[in-house]
């Protein structure tokens, strides 16, 4: 009997609006061939939060969703409006890591009305998507991809997002297949 396929879980961080999350957890499913479950009830873990930095250390939010995890082989896909950082950046729009299998991509930093434009939601959602696709991409081991079209290539601002195509490349979708 061939062994099923593990889930992927998109958790919503604290208060995200439930429509971008529905949507996002029927548009994910097909991109990596995998069912998708919602799992409501998480908030922001409070011991990520940095005081001086006033925001949330994106690692210490992996561990704790880590932990959430019904079992080891299901990949989980976290959402929160929190501002994400790492030690060595500035901020961070999403983190993932393929060892504890889970990811969490911000919409902070994705919204035009941080830049001081107006809010797009329709913009909001396919930034979103693709950082999803993106973080995604390497808790299923997807290498970082140099062409600057795919969805998988490394950006760090919604302009470059807003760039890029919402498809895996050749490259990356091989890559994705060969390790489904
Ligand atoms: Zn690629």
């Amino acid at each position: 009997m061939a062994l099923l396929k593990a889930k992927i879980v998109v958790v919503p961080l604290g208060e995200v609006d439930f429509t971008i999350v529905n949507r996002l957890a029927t548009e994910v499913g097909p991109v990596f061939d995998r069912s998708v479950d919602i799992l409501k009830g998480m908030k922001m873990p409070e011991e990520s939060f940095n005081v001086i930095r006033g925001q949330y250390y994106a690692r210490v939010v992996l561990s704790k969703l880590e932990r959430a995890k019904a079992n080891q082989r299901e990949k989980v896909i976290a959402v929160c409006e929190d501002d994400l950082y790492l030690p060595d950046e500035n901020y961070v729009i999403g983190y993932g890591d393929h060892l504890p299998g889970v990811a969490v991509v911000s919409l902070f930093q994705i919204r035009q009305e941080f830049y001081g434009l107006p809010e797009d939601e329709s913009k909001v959602y396919d930034r979103l998507y693709k950082e999803v696709i993106h973080q995604l991409g390497y808790v299923f081991k997807v290498n970082s991809c140099r062409n600057s079209r795919c969805v998988h290539y490394d950006t760090s601002n919604m302009m470059e997002i807003d760039q890029k195509a919402r498809k895996l490349c050749d490259i990356c979708s091989r890559q994705l297949t060969g390790k489904a």
